[in-house]
């Protein structure tokens, strides 16, 4: 059985241990360096990313959070998760520090202000019909051919952004890096974390 870790700073890490020990892996927090050597993988919860950002300065996790994953740790990042593996980030704060990972461009709080939340059925690539809760998400606004998009929000979206967001990427996967806008660990379904878990057990 793998050990997952949740990197827990910031944002929903009780959610993510539970749907992993839900998905069969074993799991546990993530604050320290000496911790994070011990996983075999690691979940990025959502939560802040310009806090999150923040605290793995503080913490000394940055560096050592970016070799490993250079070094093909999987991770699984969710929402702020998402935006801090991104190559870069749109609107986001110019402090804001990035792992690296994903060789995206993500847009932060893309699906507008006025409606933080929203919920709309995907299909994902691997998965299936998912039910996906948004809570001010990012989308992926470029990906490099590198990367495998995994699930868009509808062309005719009756979500927050409109026409703008029409088939916008919403999951992708490059390599041992999965990320999703959305939220998994709130829906009682399992399924991305048991992929996440595939990915960690293929790769260890
Ligand atoms: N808007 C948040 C950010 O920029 C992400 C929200 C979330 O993780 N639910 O980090």
């Amino acid at each position: 059985e793998p050990l997952i870790g949740v990197l827990a700073l910031q944002g929903d890490v009780r959610e993510h241990v539970a749907a992993l020990r839900a998905s069969g892996a074993r799991a546990q927090p993530v604050r320290r360096d000496t911790e994070l050597s011990e996983v075999d993988g690691l979940v990025i919860p959502g939560g802040e990313s310009t806090t999150i950002s923040r605290l793995l300065a503080m913490f000394g996790l940055l560096d050592p959070l970016r070799e490993r994953i250079a070094a093909g740790l999987p991770v699984y990042g969710s929402c702020a998760g998402m935006i801090l593996l991104a190559a870069k980030v749109l609107d986001g704060r110019e402090d804001q520090h990035q792992l690296g990972g994903l060789d995206v461009i993500v847009r932060r709080n893309a699906f507008g202000r006025q409606v933080d939340s929203f919920e709309e059925d995907l299909d994902v690539t691997g998965v299936g019909s998912v039910h996906a809760v948004f809570i001010r998400a990012p989308w992926v606004e470029s990906a490099s051919p590198e990367v495998e998009v995994l699930a868009r929000v509808s062309d005719t979206p009756d979500v927050p952004g409109g026409e703008r967001a029409a088939g916008r990427i919403v999951a992708v996967r490059q390599g041992s890096v999965l990320a999703t806008a959305f939220h998994p660990e709130l829906t009682g379904d399992t399924r991305v974390h048991r992929l996440f878990v595939k990915m960690v057990e293929e790769n260890s």
